[in-house]
């Protein structure tokens, strides 16, 4: 059976038209008989899906209900799942069974959330096209010769191709938001706090936030509904109510303010990509919104700023991999020093090495003032603009990234120019604000994404604003050939 919007799926089970054990086995075939190609798993759970499976359908068939309840998902391999290797894309973790499951984990179980799988991402979500991975790059299946982005790539091509109805991810500088642009889909990073970091394998804690990928934004509003909310076993996690947001997608945009930041279309960015942005921007305005361009004058600093913070956190988050206490342990070593040495010389791959050195560099002394205290002014003059900017608007849109999908290998010898591709999305992360981005349009035959930048807590706001929007557009609609 095709997968066509949560509600359609659970309204399928209510009525007994399918039982979550045939979506699991159809699930598992679709993905054992197409992923071969796009390698957008890193495990299968056929076992663990089958149990939850027959749990839901006992469920369902006492007359249980649940948007979620039965329904096959897959998570991001950077949530810890309990009894199930977890390995964040990196050979350090590839022996890693997770003892515990995560936040985001317990809460879609609970839920009644069937995972099939975990997904492949970039080493510990380093990367913006899910090439840095131990297992192998992934596809996009718009066209197997590009990347699907990331680092939740995995992810966004399996809801892309509709091998699940809907996967988590994090987004850390834009690894939700970068690959459901490329890919096609909707993806939701929520405001820092609003979603458990607990038994999420840390990047960097200051910027790292679990959310959605999904077809619609109304499939997004379902998920993150479940999956939000205060855990205090994540000292930043923020004691919020969650609003139901699927219920208020439909709250009417009349007379709600939009401003362009002019940072956000400035050069650089490719012509369809502008010229898909001048229609998406008409649509706003048709939903009641008034539209107006608007400045971020500090955002041109946010990637500078963000390699100096995020390598730093992550030079201390990676300090653990010590091939001692868990993970990836180099054979025969000849004493302590080469067991460390080792250890964790092959169980990084390039890039986390580079993230390592440059972060225990910005730390060390001597260089702390000059660039990470530095980083961290520039950091709160940019979270500054932002709140100037939220001041006027209720929303601030622009393209998702400067271009369509890269080839796979493009931009893999030159780190900064990878770096650069996620220039309209690191700023949201380090100001720890709510954002999606909603298909608005090809570039050829490749999907180009539109961004949706809420005030901090406003999930309700850019969901019903990317819902509405989906409403007079069918971009979400596309599929791409040849994965039935
Ligand atoms: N591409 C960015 C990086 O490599 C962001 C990754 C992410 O959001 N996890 O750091």
């Amino acid at each position: 059976m095709t997968l066509h919007g949560l509600k359609a799926i659970a309204a399928a089970l209510a009525a007994g038209e399918t039982t979550s054990v045939a979506l699991v086995e159809a699930v598992l075939e679709k993905i054992e008989r197409l992923d071969g190609k796009l390698n957008s798993f890193v495990s299968l759970t056929r076992d663990v899906a089958l149990r939850a499976a027959r749990r839901a359908d006992a469920a369902i068939s006492r007359g249980e209900t649940g948007s979620l309840l039965g329904i096959p998902m897959a998570h991001k391999d950077i949530f810890c799942t309990e009894g199930v290797k977890t390995s964040a894309g990196s050979r350090m973790l590839d022996s890693f069974t997770a003892p515990y499951d995560a936040g985001v984990v317990e809460r879609l179980k609970h839920a009644g959330a069937v995972m099939v799988g975990k997904t492949n991402m970039d080493e510990f979500a380093m990367g913006s096209s899910s090439e840095t991975s131990f297992y192998g790059p992934v596809g996009n299946p718009w066209d197997l010769g590009r990347v699907p982005g990331g680092s939740s790539g995995g992810s966004a091509a399996a809801v892309a191709a509709r091998l699940v109805p809907y996967a988590t991810g994090t987004d850390t500088g834009g690894s939700i938001r970068q690959p459901a642009a490329l890919t096609g889909i909707t993806g939701i990073k929520p405001t820092y706090g609003r979603v458990s970091r607990y038994g999420m394998i840390a990047f960097a804690s200051s910027l790292d936030q679990g959310g959605v990928l999904a077809p619609s934004a109304e499939d997004a509003a379902l998920v993150l509904e479940a999956m939000a909310g205060f855990d205090p076993r994540d000292s930043t996690s923020v004691d919020e109510p969650v609003p139901e947001y699927s219920a208020l997608v439909d709250e009417s945009l009349r007379g709600r303010r939009i401003g362009v930041p002019k940072e956000f279309i400035a050069s650089g960015v490719d012509p369809a990509v502008s010229a898909a942005l001048a229609t998406a921007l008409e649509q706003l305005a048709g939903l009641g919104c008034e539209v107006e361009e608007t400045s971020l004058p500090h955002l041109g600093l946010s990637v500078p700023t963000y390699y100096v913070v995020a390598p730093a956190e992550a030079s201390a988050n990676l300090a653990r991999y010590d091939g001692v206490r868990f993970g990836y342990r180099a054979e025969n070593p000849a004493n302590l020093t080469d067991l460390y040495e080792r250890s964790r010389r092959e169980g990084f791959g390039a890039e986390v090495k580079r993230r390592i050195l440059i972060g225990t560099f910005v730390l060390s002394h001597g260089y702390y003032d000059a660039y990470y205290l530095r980083a961290q002014r520039v950091r709160q003059r940019i979270a500054a603009d932002f709140r100037h900017a939220f001041e006027r608007y209720d929303f601030l849109v622009g393209p998702t990234t400067p271009s369509a999908a890269f080839r796979l290998g493009e931009k893999t010898a030159d780190p900064v120019s990878m770096y650069l591709n996620d220039i309209f999305t690191i700023g949201v992360n380090l100001a720890g604000l709510p954002a999606c981005s909603v298909p608005m349009g090809f570039d050829g035959n490749l999907p180009v994404g539109l961004q949706m930048i809420g005030k901090a807590f406003d999930e309700a706001g850019i969901l019903a604003l990317a819902h509405q929007y989906q409403q007079v557009t069918d971009w979400h609609r596309r599929v791409p050939p040849r994965w039935e």
